[in-house]
């Protein structure tokens, strides 16, 4: 059955990483509007002319730049057997357009994955964070280093910080998600499509616990 899952949760929730294992499990596309958003900045179109500053500091994109992107990218055939989103929506507003797309393409109800965490380790994921700029693979010097030192284990890249993993934007960050992220759990729960999956451990558990919730969901 086509399933369109979402990855919600704060930043630093480990999203990402989690939805990358899940795609490349489950065989479909691995959505992420932070990505399209830094690809969009890195060559400078216009779409990342518009969006470069509000991400540097740590702001939300307009809702109508995002929405666009996401009712584009789901349009593609790719997306028939389902789709990984993760950090779309992020306002209410983004999640009722979003019940529009999957009417009007008949994509039905999402799967709705709150993967929860507490703020020490939020900050401690954000800080530590590195990713390759060629693979997009994610790392954390902390929990998750790389086998040598600043150099991605696939293809030996050179590791990257992004450029809204510093203190300030991760302030601005956290407090976006509580004031317009979070009111989403409630919508999510009164359309019971909501399940908590609980962030902590390392990467391959939470990966077994997410990967549990949606095979069960799909034979209910
Ligand atoms: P992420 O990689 O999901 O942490 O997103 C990085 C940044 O991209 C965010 O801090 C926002 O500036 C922007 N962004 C990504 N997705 C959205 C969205 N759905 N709505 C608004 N802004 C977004």
């Amino acid at each position: 059955m086509a399933q369109i899952l979402i990855f919600q949760g704060p930043p630093g929730a480990g999203k990402g990483t989690q939805a990358r294992v899940a795609a490349n499990e489950l065989g479909i596309p691995h959505i992420s509007t932070g990505d399209i958003l830094r690809e969009a900045v890195r060559k400078n179109t216009g779409l990342g002319l518009a969006a470069k500053a509000k991400m540097a500091k740590g702001e939300l994109v307009p809702d109508n730049v995002m929405c666009g992107i996401v009712e584009e990218r789901l349009g593609r055939p790719d997306c028939r057997e389902g789709a990984i989103l993760d950090g779309f929506p992020r306002t209410i507003a983004q999640a009722q357009f979003l019940d529009g797309i999957l009417e009007r393409t008949g994509l039905g109800e999402p799967l709705v994955l709150q993967i929860n965490v507490d703020t020490e380790s939020v900050i401690k994921r954000l800080t530590g964070r590195r990713t390759c700029p060629a693979c997009g693979e994610i790392y954390n010097v902390y929990l998750n280093p790389p086998r040598e030192d600043g150099v991605c284990d696939k293809d030996g890249v050179k590791l990257v910080q992004r450029e809204d993993d510093n203190e300030e934007a991760i302030r601005i960050r956290l407090r976006a998600y509580e004031e317009d992220t979070f009111p989403l759990i409630d919508y999510y729960r009164r359309k019971k499509a909501l399940h908590q999956v609980d962030g902590g451990g390392a990467p391959e558990v939470i990966a077994e616990r997410l990967l549990g919730l949606v095979k069960a969901h799909d034979h209910l």
